[in-house]
This record gives structure tokens, C-alpha cells and sequence, in this order.
């Protein structure tokens, strides 16, 4: 029977965060979680060592996650903390890992060697070798002497062991008053070969406000990528006297405006058919269908509206958008900034994310004779 102890006891005073560093969202997820989650598959027992202050807290993040854990509390410094762990284990635990909490980008990976090594040696202990060139200094900063840096190697965690030998090591250490940097340091005063297995420099221990960043690029790096769809849409509707000429949201004078069962809006008809179309959620027609009474002269900012929140139901928003206007006349060039203005504002985009042209058709076509106005419209969406 396997069984993790994860400390998430520490103050964390050096990340200045007022609070322990454990409980602060890396990625949005607290670090603790990410710690505990990353062991909970592969152990059948799971014990967190907090502080008493932090029960509370922990407890609630556990539960809302969903991971079942034991909580006990923590001790004046850390070897007490583990060893408090140690006394929670079930009984029939033979095997346990020690884990730091704030080592929250374990992979499963690194817990598995650890894992192996236990099983076959009694002893298994992430580390990783040594990249920078260590110096011994005196108090005055003078160097005493340069390691050998192909022996050197950085201990993490988990640093696993059969549990009976681990609870030796720190009677053995309580008994001799000696207060140890790590589980492994216990063991080997026992004289009992300690094995290393392969870290991970991903493994990265959150000690500092910068580590925070580094570990949320690195989930980042192995982020899915969003999903990047299209979406092209084309409208026409016919000129009529007597109706208001609205494009984009803009009310263009003119002498003959659009017809149709709402506003006519044939920029935004076309900008909503590319933003469904991306989608695959079918066209306009099929969400305001024009023999429904509630869309009769609706304004076509608020169906497009309608259709972004669409969009955010799936994960999905517009990132970029291209409405290309046809018609003869009027000139809508003096229109054009106001009409980019309100689809930016509309879809919540910065204004360099949204286009709209117009062109005429050299009066060629039924845009060209005046008969009517086309748009097209293409967008991108990302969808997560
Ligand atoms: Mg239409």
C-alpha cells in the first residue's frame, strides 16, 4: 500500500505573499491542489501536514476538488511536520513519498521513478544534476573550494522510502537531537543507502513571487492551444424608400434604406452568419427567424450581441473580424470609423481587431443599379 505525505506547512516568508505560499492559485489552481492531485491517482492513501491556521482553508480546497485526504497538522519545523505525517499513515501503508506541497508542477512521470525505485531498493528520491558551478564560501565570502559538479546533485521531492524505514530514521534523529535538511539526510545516517532518481527542472519549488510566474509559463508551454476556427458570411437585402439606411449600427443618410424584418442591418447579418458559421451553429435565419414577431425592427447590435454571448457559451470568442460593405451609393467612407467603433464595442475587441470597407461595383450587378446592399464578412474565432 502506497501512501504520499504532502507538507503544506511552511510560512513562505520569503514570498512576501502574507499568507502561506501553498494556498496562493498557480494558474488559478491553488498550489496545494496541484500537489495533492498529481499523487492522488497513483496512491492509495493521502496525508496533507498543515498548519493549524490553515486547516480550515485546506480542507475547503481539498473538498472542492474532490481529492480525499487526510489532514493533520504540522510541527515546529519540518522533519516534525513529516513525522506527525508518519504517525497518520493507515496502518498497512507500506510505502510512502514525501512530497513538498509548493513543488506543485510534479509530473507523474518523476513520482513514477521515485516509485520504482522504492520497490526495488527500499529508497528512491527525486534529484537532478547540478547546472551551476557551486563554491564554498567562508563568512567573509571567500571561497574555500570548488566541488567536483558531476557529483553534485539538487534534491526534490518526492523523496520516497519503505515506511518502516523512514520512521526508523527519524526515531533515530529524535533520539540524537539531530534535525535533518530532508528525509533522505535522516536515512543516511542510519548508513542506509540512499538511491536518486530522475527529477524533473520542471519541479521547480515556489519559494519566491518569481517562481509563481515561471511556474504559470511553464503550464502555459503545455497549455492546449486554443482552437482557431473560421467563419465567412454573406447578406444582400433590397433598397427601399421610406426605410432609415443602417450599417454596422450607423444610421447612414441616405434617400432609400434596407428592407427587412428587422433592422436590415446587412453588415452585421453577414458579421453574425461568419461568427455562427465559425461555429457550425447553423445562420441567422435559424436563431431570429423573421416570422418571430420579437425581432420585427429589432436593432441587429443587439442580436449581435446575442450572438458573442452565443460564442461564450461554447468557449468561444471572436478575435478578429473583416466586413466588406457593397454598395453604389452613398459614400460610406466619413461612416467607416464610427461603424468599426460599435462592432469593436459590441464584441468587446480592441479597435485594431475589427475592419470594415466598403466598395462599389463600378454599376455592375443589382448593387451597382441600386437595387440593393451586399456585405461579406469574415472572422476568427478562438474557441477553448
Ligand atoms: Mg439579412
Amino acid at each position: 500500500m502506497w501512501c504520499a505525505i504532502i507538507l503544506a506547512g511552511g510560512s513562505g516568508s520569503r514570498m512576501g505573499a502574507g499568507m502561506n505560499k501553498v494556498l496562493l492559485p498557480v494558474g488559478g489552481v491553488p498550489a496545494i491542489i496541484r500537489s495533492v492531485r498529481a499523487f492522488a491517482s497513483l496512491m492509495d492513501g493521502l496525508v496533507v501536514v498543515s498548519r493549524a491556521e490553515d486547516e480550515a482553508a485546506i480542507r475547503g480546497m481539498l473538498d472542492a476538488a474532490g481529492l480525499p485526504a487526510t489532514v493533520v497538522h504540522g510541527g515546529d519545523t519540518r522533519q516534525a511536520s513529516v513525522w506527525n505525517g508518519l504517525c497518520a499513515l493507515p496502518e498497512g501503508c507500506g510505502r510512502v513519498l514525501i512530497h513538498d506541497g509548493a513543488r506543485c508542477l510534479v509530473d507523474e512521470d518523476t513520482i513514477r521513478r521515485a516509485m520504482a525505485s522504492v520497490e526495488a531498493y527500499g529508497t528512491g528520491v527525486a534529484a537532478v544534476p547540478v547546472v551551476d558551478t557551486i563554491k564554498q564560501a567562508d563568512a567573509e565570502g571567500i571561497v574555500m573550494g570548488t566541488p567536483d559538479r558531476a557529483a553534485l546533485r539538487a534534491m526534490q521531492t518526492p523523496q520516497g522510502f519503505d515506511a518502516a524505514l523512514i520512521r526508523r530514521a527519524h526515531e533515530a534523529a529524535q533520539r540524537d537531537g539531530c534535525i535533518g535538511t530532508d528525509d533522505a539526510a535522516l536515512v543516511e545516517r542510519l548508513g542506509v543507502p540512499v538511491r536518486l532518481t530522475e527529477g524533473s527542472r520542471r519541479n521547480l519549488k515556489l519559494t519566491t513571487p518569481e517562481d509563481i510566474a515561471m511556474a504559470e509559463a511553464l503550464l502555459n508551454e503545455t497549455a492546449p492551444l486554443p482552437c482557431l476556427r473560421v467563419g465567412q458570411g454573406y447578406d444582400v437585402h433590397r433598397l427601399v424608400e421610406g426605410r432609415p439606411l443602417i450599417l454596422c449600427g450607423v444610421t447612414v443618410p441616405h434617400k432609400m434604406g434596407l428592407l427587412g424584418h428587422s433592422d436590415a442591418d446587412v453588415a452585421l447579418h453577414a458579421l453574425m452568419d461568419a461568427m455562427l458559421g465559425a461555429m457550425a451553429l447553423g445562420d441567422i435565419g435559424r436563431h431570429f427567424p423573421d416570422t418571430d414577431e420579437r425581432y420585427r425592427g429589432i436593432s441587429s447590435m443587439l442580436l449581435l450581441k446575442h450572438v458573442a454571448g452565443l460564442l461564450g457559451e461554447h468557449h468561444a470568442r471572436v478575435t478578429s473580424a473583416d466586413v466588406t460593405i457593397v454598395a453604389q451609393r452613398p459614400k460610406l467612407l466619413p461612416y467607416i470609423p464610427q461603424m468599426r467603433q460599435h462592432v469593436a464595442d459590441a464584441l468587446g475587441l480592441p479597435l485594431d481587431r475589427v475592419n470594415v470597407k466598403a466598395t462599389t461595383t463600378e454599376r455592375l450587378g443589382f448593387e451597382g443599379r441600386e437595387e440593393g446592399i451586399s456585405a461579406q464578412a469574415v472572422c476568427v474565432v478562438e474557441q477553448r
